[in-house]
């Protein structure tokens, strides 16, 4: 194992006790400034371009630095579209932010918006809204009502084999942190009585990394202690996101899959006409 080195000057001693000569670094020799303009002119990329690759505002890891300074549905989502707190703003077309009325009695939250989503700038509206509209309607909760949202607002994508399809990735720890402030102005302004998280992403930023959907599916399940997000929400339920249901990889599971999909919603109906 080679020796670590401590001290400095002309030499480093290092731990077996020997002194070591450090060898100067070298200093690269400046570039004569019309080469160096040459070179910015040749690297020079189109303005819309430009726009994209250089951000108004520097990444500084949390949406609550780009929130306005007085908070309401309108302004918050006017700031979340120029949200740079994460990187995911260079790989989503735009931000997606919640949809819904004010004062909803329940809020979804699904994990970030897919391609469809992506392009139409808006939540839910491809295929897994669809879903999640025909098994709302199926369980008597109407769907004017509820205020949809994701835990992350852009849409974290991959280039598929084929190179023409954009393929969802779950976004990383530190991307759903970022992203976090935003869902907790949203619950904050919206105030719903109930959330329901659609998959891991969503109910773990809400209840914790250790929660399992798998375990704790279609219960009303009450808010942790300093869940301060969470404070005015009498219950939280979490199920599946519907894309998972759409994403089985047979016939039978996904009947299966979608049977269980609307009966956790129809638990939530339930909860909702206790009152
Ligand atoms: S994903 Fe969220 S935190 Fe990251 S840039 Fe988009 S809005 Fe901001």
């Amino acid at each position: 194992m080679a020796a670590r080195t401590t001290g400095s000057s002309a030499g480093r001693r290092t731990r077996a006790g020997t002194t070591r000569k450090l060898t100067p670094k070298r200093v690269p020799a400046r570039k004569p400034a019309a080469k160096s303009a040459r070179r910015a002119a040749a690297t020079r990329v189109p303005a819309h371009v430009a726009e994209r690759s250089a951000p108004p505002r520097e990444r500084t890891d949390t949406a609550r630095d780009f929130f306005p300074d007085r908070l309401t549905l309108p302004r918050l989502r006017e700031a979340a579209a120029g949200c740079r707190a994460c990187p995911l703003w260079r790989t989503g077309t735009q931000t997606v932010f919640g949809e819904g009325p004010r004062g909803a009695d329940v809020m979804f939250v699904g994990e970030q918006p897919g391609d469809k989503e992506d392009l139409a700038g808006h939540p839910f509206v491809g295929p897994s809204g669809q879903l999640l509209d025909s098994a709302l309607e199926d369980a008597g909760i109407d769907r004017g009502g509820v205020y949809v949202t994701n835990a992350v607002k852009h849409f974290k994508w991959e280039r598929g084999e084929k190179g023409k399809r954009r393929i969802h990735k779950t976004p990383n720890t530190s991307e759903v942190r970022a992203c976090h402030p935003w869902l907790e102005g949203e619950i904050a302004l919206v105030r719903p009585r109930v959330i329901v998280c659609l998959g891991a992403t969503a109910a773990q930023a809400l209840l914790g990394k250790q929660f399992r959907v798998t375990q704790s599916r279609g219960r009303a399940i009450a808010p942790p202690e300093g869940a301060d997000a969470l404070a005015r929400v009498d219950a939280v339920f979490a199920t599946v996101h519907p894309s998972s249901v759409l994403r089985a990889p047979d016939p039978r599971t996904r009947e299966r899959a979608e049977r269980e999909f609307r009966a956790d919603l129809k638990k939530v109906a339930g909860y909702l006409k206790k009152g």
